[in-house]
C-alpha cells in the first residue's frame, strides 16, 4: 500500500497517471503510477519492474508494509 508521507494516510492519495507495460503482449511487466495527494499536493511516482526489480517509490510517497512481502 502507498501512503502520503506528509499526512501519513493513503486516503488522500489520488493516481495522475498509470503506465502498464507489457512484454510480447504477454504478462505485465511493469507499472508506472504517478500519485498526487490532493490535501498537501505531494507527489510522488511508484514502480514495479516485475519479475526482476523490487517496487520503488520516488517523491512524497512511500510504500507501507500491507501486503506481506515474500522473505
Ligand atoms: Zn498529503
Amino acid at each position: 500500500m502507498i501512503e502520503c508521507t506528509n499526512c501519513e494516510t493513503a486516503q488522500f492519495l489520488q493516481i495522475t497517471q498509470s503506465r502498464v507495460y507489457f512484454e510480447d503482449g504477454e504478462l505485465i511487466n511493469e507499472i508506472m503510477e504517478r500519485y498526487q495527494c490532493t490535501l498537501c499536493d505531494s507527489t510522488g511516482q511508484y514502480s514495479d519492474g516485475g519479475e526482476t526489480t523490487e517496487p520503488a517509490v520516488d517523491g512524497d510517497i512511500r510504500l507501507t508494509a500491507e501486503r506481506p512481502k515474500f522473505a
